[in-house]
């Protein structure tokens, strides 16, 4: 399965999963269907399948384009999203498994950003390979999205599930934030040299328009603030120790920043 991040909009990434051998395609969160209907024609590949993480409009707005194109592709989503997906036939639980081409993927169940989002993650292939996880807007590079539906413990809940995944996961995250998350993360966590590294990298790869997504799962749970809400200088920053309330404190400090 190779995977292609596609531009979108402001700041978007739109995914798209393809099995060379079988000539088939997944798209993961089509807020734009252009650009995706040209990636597939480039790649000669039908679409089978839309994964979609949650129902907002700049990750569901191709839906309905790329069926008009593609009537058989089935669309996923999370059950609670029943009615906000356009042409959605699956409707999705936690611990449900979907599959594309040969790959199959566990759905993980993650509110907080919206009441109903979920999340793919595709296991790795071999033991020394890499899993990918699609997160949509929950977990970001660098930090999480803003709770529109979804409370400070539902979030950590989430968070804390895609925090147990192995350190080998690409974050396959659906928006180019990461420079300023990480210059959120530095001021609630300056003495951690792992993350002023980071935060220098990240600023040269944006100077030079380089894409920071996807991300590496195991350099986030040391660097990302809201992966870290049990870490003593994190707790410090925010004078906590409770993991509900030093997340939210964080989060909302995120909000202002
Ligand atoms: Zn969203």
């Amino acid at each position: 399965m190779e995977i292609y991040r596609i531009e979108a909009f402001q700041d978007n990434y739109i995914f798209v999963l393809h099995d060379a051998d079988r000539h088939e395609a997944a798209v993961v969160d089509p807020g734009d269907a252009g650009p995706v209907l040209r990636q597939l024609e480039h790649l000669g590949a039908t679409l089978t399948a839309i994964f979609n993480t949650h129902h907002h409009s700049d990750h569901v707005g191709g839906n309905r384009q790329l069926l008009d194109q593609f009537p058989a592709a089935q669309v996923y989503g999370g059950v609670e999203d029943r009615g906000r997906i356009p042409g959605q036939t699956h409707w999705l639980e936690d611990g449900d498994r979907v599959s594309f081409g040969d790959r199959p993927a566990l759905v993980i169940f993650v509110p907080g950003h919206t009441r109903a989002h979920i999340a793919y993650y595709f296991a790795p292939v071999s033991s020394d390979g890499w899993g990918e996880l699609f997160c949509g807007d929950t977990l970001f590079a660098g930090g999480c999205g803003r709770l529109f539906e979804g409370t400070p413990q539902q979030m950590l809940t989430s968070l804390t599930k895609l925090r147990q995944l192995p350190d080998t996961t690409r974050v396959w995250c659906a928006h180019e934030y990461t420079l300023n998350n990480l210059r959120f993360a530095i001021t609630v966590d300056s003495g951690n040299p792992t993350l002023r590294a980071r935060l220098e990298q990240v600023q040269a790869d944006r100077a030079h328009h380089r894409p920071t997504v996807p991300a590496d799962l195991g350099l986030e749970k040391q660097t990302n603030p809201f992966l870290r809400w049990d870490v003593a200088a994190l707790q410090q920053a925010v004078d906590s120790t409770a993991a509900v309330q030093t997340f939210a404190r964080l989060r909302g400090k995120k909000d202002l920043f």
